[in-house]
C-alpha cells in the first residue's frame, strides 16, 4: 500500500507553507489594507492591480474542481505545469540519493528539472520502432530510490499513450508516485487517468491550459492526485504563483469550455487529413499514430526540410537529437488554412525537390 511518508523528503516533511491570512479580505468592500507593503496609489496601469493575488486561489480552484467533478483538495496550480514538475521533484526526490524514471524521446523538461535537482535519471527507452512504453523494462528498472515515474500520455513529441489499464498495473506495482502528464489529454481517444484518481493514492496527473484551451501566455498547469500529495505541493509552492491576471482569466474561460471542443473538433479532423496525405509525400518515410494536436513525422532529411519550410516562414520543429529520432520533425497541426497553405509549401518541395 502507498504510504507518503516513504517518499516525501524528510527536509519538506516539517514546512510550514507561508501563511496568507489575507485572502477572504480581497473582494470586500472599504477594507484599509496597510498589511503587505504594497502600493495603495495604484500603479502606472491605473488600480485594481496593486494587490498581490489570491494565494488561495479559492475561487478558481473551486470552479476547476467543480468544471472536473473532483474536489478543490484533489489539485493544485502551478505556473505552467512546467512548475508542477519541478515542485514534484523538489518534494519527493533527495538530491544525489533519489531517481526520477522517464521513456525517452519525451518531453525535455522531466530531464532538465531532474539535473537542476541533482537527481538521477533513470531511462527505459520507448520500443524502438513504435514508440510504446516498454512497461516490463520500466518495471525492471524500478529501484527502491525511484521516487517518480514520469510516463508523458499523449508523449511529447511522438504522441503515442499508455492505455489506462497498463498504467493501473504499473501504479499498483511500484512504491513510487507514478506522475502521468496529459498535456495532450484533449486531442486523444483514450480517457483520462483522472478517472484513477480515487482508486491510485500514488497518483498524479497533469493538465494544462497550454494546448486545447488556447491560453498558453497565461502559464497554468494543474496537478490533480490524493489529498495528501496535494497538501505536500500546497506547502511547498509559491505562495503567489497565479497572477491575477491568469487567475481571472481561467476563470472566464471556463465559462466559455464548449469553444475549446470546436478547436478540438477541427484539429482531430487536420490531424487524420495530415496523416493521409504526408506520406504521400516523396520525402516522407513515415507518420507515427498520433493521440496530440502534433504529428512526428520520419523524412529523408530532416535538417533540409526544416531549412525549406524555414525559408518559406513556417517554423517546425527538428527533433534529431533525440533518443531514436534522427531525421524525425514534429509538426504541430495548425488551423485549417494554416494547414493548407503548409501543405501548399510542401507540394512545391515535393515537386521539385531542388527548390529552396
Ligand atoms: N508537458 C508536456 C508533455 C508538454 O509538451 C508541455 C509543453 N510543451 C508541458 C508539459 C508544459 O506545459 P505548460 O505550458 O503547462 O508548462
Amino acid at each position: 500500500m502507498f504510504d507518503i511518508n516513504t517518499v516525501i523528503r524528510p527536509s519538506i516533511k516539517n514546512i510550514k507553507s507561508y501563511h496568507v491570512w489575507r485572502d477572504i479580505f480581497l473582494d470586500k468592500e472599504n477594507i484599509l489594507f496597510l498589511d503587505n507593503c504594497e502600493n495603495n496609489y495604484g500603479s502606472p496601469l491605473g488600480k485594481g492591480q496593486e494587490r498581490y493575488p489570491s494565494s488561495s486561489q479559492a475561487t478558481l480552484k473551486i470552479k476547476l474542481a467543480a468544471f472536473k467533478q473532483l474536489s478543490p483538495k484533489q489539485l493544485v496550480l502551478g505556473n505552467g505545469s512546467d512548475e508542477l514538475i519541478d515542485l514534484l521533484m523538489r518534494a519527493f526526490c533527495e538530491p544525489t540519493k533519489d531517481a526520477i524514471l522517464i521513456s525517452e524521446p519525451t518531453f525535455g523538461m522531466f530531464r532538465i528539472y531532474a539535473q537542476l535537482n541533482n537527481i538521477e535519471v533513470i531511462n527505459v527507452p520507448l520500443l524502438q520502432h513504435t514508440f510504446l512504453y516498454d512497461l516490463s523494462a520500466i518495471q525492471n528498472a524500478i529501484t527502491p530510490h525511484t521516487k517518480l515515474i514520469f510516463i508523458c500520455s499523449p508523449n511529447n513529441p511522438t504522441g503515442s499513450s499508455l492505455p489506462l489499464n497498463e498504467l493501473i498495473q504499473l501504479a499498483k506495482n511500484v512504491k513510487g508516485i507514478v506522475v502521468v502528464d496529459e498535456a495532450y489529454i484533449d486531442f486523444s481517444s483514450h480517457p483520462s487517468a483522472l478517472t484513477l484518481l480515487n482508486e491510485l493514492p500514488n497518483l498524479v496527473v497533469l493538465q494544462t491550459f497550454s494546448k486545447a484551451w488556447g491560453l498558453a501566455g497565461l502559464r497554468l498547469g494543474v496537478a490533480y492526485a490524493h489529498e495528501a500529495i496535494i497538501e505536500v505541493l500546497n506547502t511547498i509552492r509559491p505562495p503567489f504563483n497565479i497572477s491575477l491576471f491568469t487567475q481571472q482569466q481561467i476563470s472566464l474561460a471556463l465559462d466559455k469550455a464548449e469553444v475549446r471542443l470546436a478547436f478540438i473538433e477541427s484539429i482531430l479532423s487536420d490531424r487524420k487529413k495530415l496523416s493521409a496525405l504526408l506520406p504521400t509525400f516523396s520525402f516522407v518515410k513515415r507518420v507515427v499514430p498520433s493521440d496530440a494536436n502534433f504529428l512526428m513525422i520520419e523524412v529523408n532529411d530532416a535538417e533540409r526540410l526544416c531549412a525549406y519550410l524555414q525559408a518559406h516562414s513556417i517554423l517546425i520543429s527538428n527533433r534529431s537529437s533525440l533518443l531514436n529520432c534522427n531525421n524525425f520533425v514534429r509538426i504541430s497541426i495548425g488551423t485549417t488554412a494554416e494547414n493548407l497553405r503548409l501543405l501548399n509549401v510542401l507540394a512545391q518541395l515535393d515537386a521539385n525537390p531542388n527548390v529552396t
